[in-house]
């Protein structure tokens, strides 16, 4: 069995700073993953609120946080993790891979796109649903698709879709938006996208086993070939829920970071908090890292 000081699960942005901070403290560190590195941002097309960079794709900077942990020659490990033994000073972290002894870890995972939870949306997948137009939107191009939500991120990959697409329809349930002004003032104003307020997707039509049209609770029907949805997201704590205190499916933590378990910490997306952002998870991966590191001492 490998043994280290600390695993890091997840290889976020809060994943990935809370290793560089531990490796550049001397800590035995190792980062595992089920993904690529960079979690979310690798879903999304242009982040302008990440101060240093105007504007970044999320694969760049997704990259960019990745080539400077392999410059520290952090080790990146492929596996889910699918529990933690808590043994006192030391945990075991089961993988559906391997097995490792930890001191310390940090749990970074992150969180996954909430579905609509209609009966064919996971068989559609890749048949016209997508939870990623950074990914997709190509496949769509001069195409008419439907973005679902009403948030930053369906703001924001409604824009994105509109250079690419033919019509970007924007379904979204109540009558105004949760997003930021300027994403909403463009959206107003662009010729391609039209609003449907105060609706939701009642069923997703298909033909020959992919999207072909989608029903709203108000009636209409929309020819639609690609349908992106993003309707909020879900903490990813399965494996830790019967170890770790959770409020809402996201692990509570104290003012250092620290669970309700000693020893483990978490940061990012994962814990409940007001903000849920690249800058507040890399802030907090810094801040998980530093504890550890006394922890470790
Ligand atoms: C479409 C979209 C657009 C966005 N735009 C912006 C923006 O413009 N600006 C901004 O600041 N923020 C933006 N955000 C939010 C931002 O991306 C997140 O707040 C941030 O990336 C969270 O990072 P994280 O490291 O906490 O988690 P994540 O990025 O979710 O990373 C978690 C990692 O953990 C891994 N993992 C999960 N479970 C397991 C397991 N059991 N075993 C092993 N590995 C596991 C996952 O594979 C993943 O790689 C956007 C989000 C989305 C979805």
């Amino acid at each position: 069995m490998k043994n280290v000081d600390c695993v890091v699960i997840g290889a976020g942005v809060a994943g990935m700073t809370a290793s560089i901070y531990l490796k550049r403290a001397g800590v035995d560190v190792l980062m595992l993953d089920q993904g690529v590195p960079g979690g979310q941002i690798n879903r999304t097309s242009m982040i302008e609120n990440y101060p240093g960079f105007k504007q970044i794709d999320g694969p760049t900077l997704a990259l960019n946080m990745f080539d400077q942990t392999n410059a520290l020659d952090i080790p990146y490990q492929y596996g889910t993790v699918e529990s933690i033994e808590n043994l006192g000073n030391e945990k075991i972290v089961h993988t559906d891979l391997e097995q490792i002894r930890a001191k310390a870890i940090i749990i970074a995972s992150g969180r996954k796109p909430r579905e609509l939870g209609l009966p064919n949306e996971n068989s559609l997948v890749g048949h016209g649903i997508s939870y990623c137009a950074y990914c997709d939107g190509m496949l769509y191009k001069d195409q008419d698709v439907v973005v679902v939500g009403g948030g930053n991120s369906a703001l924001e990959e409604a824009l994105y879709l509109a250079d690419i697409c033919k019509t970007v329809y924007l379904v979204h349930r109540r009558n105004t938006y949760r997003a930021d002004d300027i994403f909403v003032q463009k959206i107003k104003k662009h010729p391609k996208i039209i609003e449907k307020l105060n609706t939701e997707v009642k069923e997703i039509r298909e033909k020959e086993e992919k999207v072909s049209e989608i029903s709203l609770t108000n009636g209409e029907v929309l020819s639609v070939t690609g349908v992106f949805i993003y309707i909020g997201q879900l903490p990813e704590t399965s494996f830790i829920k019967d170890l770790c205190t959770l409020n809402d499916g996201y692990l509570v933590v104290n003012n250092h970071l620290e669970t309700n378990i000693p020893g483990i910490y978490a940061c990012g997306d994962v814990i409940k908090k007001d903000l849920y952002q690249i800058s507040t998870a890399v802030g907090e991966g810094a801040i998980a890292a530093s504890n550890i590191i006394k922890y470790l001492k």
